[in-house]
């Protein structure tokens, strides 16, 4: 016997639609590429979607087509989350900070259609533009005024121009909510970069577990500042749970620097923030070295990399900001665990409430974790074993985009490549990647791609790259070569070697070299036999 409920299907439309009739009037905010702040509101977000949606079927595009971003967090880029995705097409948010080929490779493989982007970002497109052929349109996020006459991109118009003289009324419309949503490249640690693709029910459901008080817990009485970009896993979610409980949004744009941001804090009241640890570093360096105070911020989700817990106290003792700690991947829309408190911890002391809010948090409802020894078997629940870690739930990705190999799962969990212990209160703990990926500001470094240049140097036999830790970037890549017999190259010829090879921020800081690199029985290098040679080891100009 079936219920007698009504049957409305999860879509991303009715976020933006409930947002328009109940918090018309709460502010969307954005600091601008030009650096002016704009002032918008959901009602205004909403129409605008709705003339988005209208400009792409003009130009014909299709049910589940794509529509690719190069863009800050900002009202526009908001407005194409709903206006894409409500009209049943998928964002794509692209990452600007990859290197052009590796765009290329992703724009290819996703086959878009549309690439709109912010003016910072025209020198990207202007160099990747001749090698994309799926993308028709270009659309610069921008006035009909600022756009260049001269920018040698195909048929390249402005975004007020493109939707300015759609009408602001649209019937979204209605379709099985397991339709692909938005999709958002991982950064590829072993070969080409793979697509989470989301769909609207995974998107509704993370966006309604992220505002849940033991989630993000957010309200319609927050004004939230998603440093996190949206071009990296839609923001966590902020645009949507934001949107679903009308709070007040405030975009940065590209101002990510400490002053920018604590001037966004103070002058748009926000209470709540999101970001990586490098991030919030900046911030509190600027924060310190002008003896600034927070009026408004109470609460801070930090996640991306391994939260320091000084950071937790300095923000919590010395600004009296809650920090919670939170872990999750693109593979996992991304929210996977959130580092709140139980009632049982409410009386402890603040160091052993500390020693619970390092961890990376317990999980959510919706979410489903794991650790499992090397014969797969579950480890126990006593904060001591380690193991890798898995997980499952409806916002977790059952394959990749058009993958090729075999699904990536394992007896239907996804194994997250991360290596984590749980305790009794079912508290995970990060204690190790099995990737050896290096964190840099937030972003992915494949240490892979720096040792396949190296190795591509005529003088080098063998190379290894590891991430070091850095004050300001978390980490930063260092490779240690091995030099074949009878040949010489400096380290200064070896980094010049990398440029045009690779992003500038992906050109390792320093070149060590080595003797031998240390091999395993299976003749695999083992960079944790190389950090331990290297504990000692200071990365240059730190
Ligand atoms: P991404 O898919 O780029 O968001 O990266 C996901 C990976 O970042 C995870 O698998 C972890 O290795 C790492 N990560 C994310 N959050 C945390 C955290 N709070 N602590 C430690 N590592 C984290």
């Amino acid at each position: 016997m079936l219920g007698l409920m009504q049957s409305q299907q999860l879509l991303i439309s009715s976020l933006i639609d409930f947002a328009e009739r109940h918090h018309g009037e709460a502010e969307v905010i954005s600091r601008r590429v030009e650096g002016d702040i704009h002032r918008s509101n959901y009602k205004q977000v909403a129409q605008r979607s709705r003339q988005v949606a209208h400009a792409l079927d003009r130009w014909d595009l299709g049910f589940g087509d794509r529509v690719a971003t190069l863009a800050w967090n900002g009202y526009r880029h908001l407005e194409l989350y709903f206006g894409v995705s409500g009209s049943g097409r998928v964002i794509h948010t692209l990452n600007p900070r990859l290197h052009p080929d590796q765009i290329v490779w992703i724009i290819n493989h996703a086959e878009d259609q549309v690439l709109c982007f912010d003016m910072t970002f025209l020198p990207i497109v202007q160099a990747v533009h001749s090698r994309c052929p799926t993308v028709k349109h270009y659309v610069a996020l921008c006035d009909e005024a600022k756009l260049p006459t001269d920018s040698g991109v195909p048929g390249l118009v402005s975004y007020e121009a493109w939707v300015g003289r759609e009408s602001t009324e649209y019937d979204w419309p209605e379709f099985d909510e397991n339709c692909a949503s938005s999709l958002c490249y991982t950064s590829g640690t072993t070969g080409n970069p793979k697509g989470a693709l989301y769909s609207h029910r995974s998107t509704v459901l993370h966006a309604m577990a992220g505002a849940f008080p033991d989630g993000l817990n957010v309200s319609a009485r927050d004004a939230i500042l998603p440093v996190v970009p949206m071009f990296h896993v839609n923001a966590w979610g902020l645009p949507y749970n934001a949107a679903m409980i009308g709070a007040k949004m405030v975009f940065p744009g590209p101002a990510m620097d400490g002053k920018s941001i604590y001037e966004l804090i103070e002058s748009e009241k926000v209470n709540f923030a999101a970001g990586v640890p490098t991030v919030w570093q900046m911030l509190l360096s600027h924060m310190q070295a002008n003896n600034l105070r927070f009026s408004t911020l109470q609460r801070t989700v930090i996640g991306g990399s391994a939260c320091p817990p000084a950071m937790i106290t300095t923000f919590s003792d010395v600004y009296g900001v809650e920090v919670i700690h939170a872990w999750g991947m693109t593979e996992m829309s991304p929210l996977g665990t959130v580092c709140t408190l139980k009632n049982k911890h409410l009386e402890l002391s603040s160091e052993d409430k500390l020693k619970v809010r390092i961890k990376q948090g317990r999980g959510i409802f919706g979410v489903d974790f794991k650790i499992v020894d090397g014969e797969g078997q579950e480890l126990p629940w006593d904060g001591k074993a380690f193991g890798d870690l898995l997980v499952k739930g409806p916002w977790v990705v059952s394959d990749y985009f058009k993958a090729e190999g075999p699904s990536p799962l394992v007896d239907g969990w996804f194994p997250t490549g991360d290596v984590a212990t749980i305790d009794a209160d079912g508290y995970m703990q990060i204690t190790d990647r099995s990737k050896d990926v290096i964190k840099s500001g937030g972003e992915w470094i494949s240490s892979i791609d720096v040792e396949n240049i190296a190795m591509s140097h005529p003088a080098v036999a063998m190379a290894a790259c590891i991430g070091i830790k850095h004050p300001k970037w978390d980490e930063r890549p260092v490779i240690a070569v091995m030099k074949k017999q009878g040949v010489d190259v400096s380290r200064e010829e070896l980094l010049a070697y990398y440029e045009g090879r690779t992003a500038k921020w992906q050109i390792p800081d320093d070149v060590i070299f080595v003797d031998a690199i240390p091999l395993g029985g299976t003749g695999k290098m083992q960079k944790s036999k190389l950090r331990e040679m290297l504990s000692d080891y200071r990365l240059p100009n730190t």
